[in-house]
């Protein structure tokens, strides 16, 4: 089994390429039934979608449009604390489709800001595609619509997923070896 070293951790295989083909290829699948007739606008959420994104799109027959969105937080005032902002939308999302694509849901934080953000654009409805999901780990209500696949509450990395920036470049999941 290949173990490999990203900066001071050890990461074993855990879900290969082959296998993220058929569960990118069923959620593919699964769009392109509920959005027949539809052109929707899949939002890819950057940095670590970008792989996940790229094949979906590659398995979606339907006549949609494609963009980035990226969720910046700084420091604002005192009283503001840490401030968050949707960087990157340039759509007018009114009466859209929006399907989100993220590459992984933990605890849900982030899908629930993106969420209300778009939702305040007031597209005509919003649907969240993952490619991972952990769903212990997940303590939001937000329906997850469409799922690559579901995995136990663990640290991974590879196909988008970064460890302090690093490993995104990988062509499959690996998760840290404890
Ligand atoms: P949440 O807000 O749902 O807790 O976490 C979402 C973000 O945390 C993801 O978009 C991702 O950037 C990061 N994250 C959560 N779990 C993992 C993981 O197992 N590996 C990596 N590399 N990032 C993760």
């Amino acid at each position: 089994m290949e173990i490999i070293t990203v900066k001071d951790k050890q990461f074993k295989p855990f879900i290969s390429e082959a296998e993220l083909r058929d569960a990118i290829g069923q959620v593919a699948q699964k769009i392109n039934n509920d959005y027949q007739g539809k052109s929707p606008l899949f939002l890819g959420v950057l940095n670590g979608s970008f792989m996940f994104f790229s094949d979906l799109l590659k398995g979606i027959d339907l006549v949609c449009e494609v963009s980035f969105v990226k969720l910046a937080s700084y420091e604002g005032t005192s009283s503001t604390g840490k401030v968050e902002e949707l960087i990157g939308l340039n759509e007018d999302l009114t009466g859209r489709d929006i399907i989100l694509v993220e590459d992984i849901v933990d605890t849900g934080n982030t899908l629930e800001k993106l969420y209300q953000m778009l939702l305040d654009k007031n597209p005509a409805s919003i649907k969240i595609a993952t490619l991972l999901f952990k769903p212990e780990a997940y303590h939001k209500t937000y329906p997850i619509d469409y799922v690559g696949k579901e995995i136990p509450n663990a640290f991974v990395l590879g196909f988008g997923l970064d460890y302090d920036g690093l490993a995104r470049n990988l062509s499959s999941i690996y998760v840290l070896n404890e």
